[in-house]
């Protein structure tokens, strides 16, 4: 600030530093600028998002899952920054910032200290004391919530923060989009009860789509899987994205929209108790389910098939129809398990069917548990494995011959019917940007965190947590908004406004008039961006293509008719404009995209 630099001027021995000040400010053009833009990029990229954030020199890479960000690709993420707080602020959140270093005490108390696994980054002190590095803060804003908040009075609160996370995820891919360090947007609201949770949850849904809305990203918010708390709490946003690795099942009628994981279809009721007699059958060699419908010459709706898990020391035998697969959350969360299902292997499966690979299937079979999907119990006349060697049963029916714990536990398939309106499902794919959650008493129970209600007695805190993958936000933008040239930034999330390019380095009077614009912009409050470099320019317009600065000002032989060519990166043509109007045109041009995104 020009008052900093007058006390430095009196007050300063070092005259000298007044002048390195004045001289670095002036300076901050492309010439001197870190922007290293790569030709091409090498290695390990799958997605475009990932490539341009290289090739643009937004990050490079430390490690697997580990990235420093450039000041460009600081300068983006520091803009979708800007517009979560705003947002957040605006929906009466307040920031902190808690600590990513996290005592494993903490996490014992919730009991995710175990059950959170291999992706959870431990590390002792040089006193042997255990700590974790925060992939998540729910355990920290319960402990600050149950010191912090004695009454309801001080109720409701919804306290945020913009913080770095680490998971040490399985695979590490396509860079931000699965990274093993990144930034997270993450909120906790705590309120006296379900009514004022409800509410909070609300305010978060639409302050979520506001803020994805401003940052240029079209993303819909989906039915979530919601773990051991059930019902419909629990909403994710997604970037449709043939990259996203998450399956989106929607209805194209009634917009029914759901996380496979969650979802579910119609299910078509059994009518025909037509029961034939139950046969045994020899079946050498008929393994796979295509083999047995084969075989039999029926559908593989006829037939069923039984797959042998353990999860918890325990194993789980799950039946579907034999066109199906088995959706594991679903599994998981009906038993309630801490651990992910996981296939059984050979010794263990013999152990449960007393027989081969391929011939498990529900009458006589040992296991913990066998859980029946709906819609297979319904099956009239099934045919499944006989839990023999080279046997199979035809002619089975729940209920009659077997039994066991029935629930919807099958993945939903493009075409199954709607549960809503019974119109033919589709399944695409997304990125999940953001999730809210109705965590309810959860944590707050499991840790003893409590306010003083009404009448002096004590509750737990009803909570909701909320998350945005900020990284990944910026990624998913770039994936969303880019051509063959490069990234094409929204208004709201571009690290600069413009850009002015200086044709001929060699020429004085384009250096001035482009030297003389920069300044009035930056006066004007616009993030502008100098390409001063002694380049030739052809490399130029590739590079502004490449970074994608919203518009483009080409300072060259137009100056003679006192006139620059401007250009907007996301259209194909370009115009002429007076000099003099440069500044007016670029703040209506700012104003305007305020407008569309805000
Ligand atoms: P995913 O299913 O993609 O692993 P998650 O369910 O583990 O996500 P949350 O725990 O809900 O994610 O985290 C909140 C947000 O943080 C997510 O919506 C996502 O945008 C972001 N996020 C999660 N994991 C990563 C990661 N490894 N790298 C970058 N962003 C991530
Ligand atoms: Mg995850």
């Amino acid at each position: 600030r020009s008052s900093d630099l007058r006390w430095y001027r009196d007050h300063s021995p070092y005259e000298g530093r007044i002048f390195l000040l004045e001289w670095r400010k002036e300076k901050m053009k492309m010439s001197n600028m870190l922007m290293p833009t790569l030709r091409e990029v090498s290695g390990d990229v799958e997605i475009e998002s990932h490539r341009l954030m290289l090739k643009a020199g937004l990050i490079r890479k430390m490690a697997s899952g580990v990235y420093n960000y450039l000041p460009l690709g600081l300068k983006a993420l520091r803009q979708i920054e800007h517009i979560i707080r705003t947002e957040m602020n605006d929906a009466g959140a307040q920031e902190i910032l808690a600590s990513a270093l996290i005592p494993s005490e903490l996490w014992e108390e919730s009991g995710r200290y175990q059950a959170y696994g291999p992706e959870l980054m431990r590390l002792k002190d040089r006193n042997d004391h255990e700590f974790c590095l925060g992939p998540t803060h729910e355990e920290v804003f319960t402990a600050i919530a149950r010191q912090e908040i004695k009454s309801y009075k001080q109720l409701p609160i919804n306290l945020y923060q913009i913080q770095t996370k680490y998971r040490d995820e399985i695979r590490p891919r396509y860079g931000m989009m699965r990274s093993r360090e990144f930034l997270m947007k993450d909120a906790y609201s705590f309120d006296k009860d379900q009514a004022g949770l409800d509410l909070s949850f609300n305010i978060m849904k639409e302050t979520y789509q506001r803020i994805f809305n401003r940052c240029g990203l079209k993303a819909i918010g989906v039915e979530a899987d919601s773990g051991s708390i059930g019902g419909s709490n629990s909403m994710e946003f997604m970037v449709p994205s043939v990259v996203g690795e998450d399956d989106i099942v929607h209805c194209p009628c009634c917009h029914y929209t759901a996380n496979i994981e969650k979802a579910t279809s119609y299910l078509e009721t059994r009518t025909n108790t037509d029961w034939l007699e139950l046969t045994e059958v020899f079946t050498p060699k008929v393994h796979t389910i295509e083999e047995v419908a084969v075989f039999f010459d029926v559908d593989a709706k006829q037939t069923a098939k039984t797959l042998i898990y353990t999860a918890d020391q325990q194993t789980i035998a799950v039946m579907v129809r034999g066109d199906r697969e088995v959706n594991d959350v679903k599994v998981k969360n009906f038993l309630n398990l801490t651990e992910d299902i996981v296939l059984a292997d050979e010794m263990t499966l013999e152990a449960c069917t007393h027989a081969k690979i391929g011939f498990a299937g529900p009458i006589g079979l040992n296991v913990d548990h066998l859980l029946v999907d709906e819609e297979a119990a319904g099956l009239t006349n099934m045919i499944v494995g006989a839990n023999q060697n080279d046997k199979h049963y035809k002619n089975v029916n729940y209920s009659r011959d077997f039994s066991g714990e029935i629930g919807d536990f099958r993945l939903v398939q493009a075409k199954d019917l709607c549960p809503h309106c019974q119109a033919p499902l589709e399944i695409s794919r997304g990125t999940e940007v953001g999730h809210i959650f109705k965590l309810g008493t959860k944590y707050s129970k499991a840790m003893n965190a409590s306010f003083l209600d009404e009448n002096g007695k004590p509750q737990p805190f009803v909570m909701g947590c909320y998350g945005i993958g900020v990284s990944r936000v910026l990624a998913s933008i770039i994936e969303q908004h880019h051509d063959d040239k490069g990234i094409i930034w929204p208004k709201n999330v571009a690290p600069y406004q413009v850009m002015i390019l200086i044709m001929n380095m060699k020429d004085e009077q384009q250096i001035k008039i482009a030297e003389d614009l920069y300044t009035q912009l930056k006066k004007a409050n616009i993030e502008v961006l100098l390409d001063d470099r002694n380049e030739r320019a052809g490399v130029k317009f590739n590079d502004a293509d490449l970074l994608g600065i919203p518009l483009r000002i080409t300072v060259g032989k137009s100056i003679t008719e006192h006139q620059v060519e401007i250009k907007a990166r996301h259209e194909q043509d370009s115009h002429y404009i007076d000099i003099d109007e440069v500044v007016c045109y670029c703040e209506n041009d700012r104003s305007a995209s305020d407008l569309l995104e805000g």
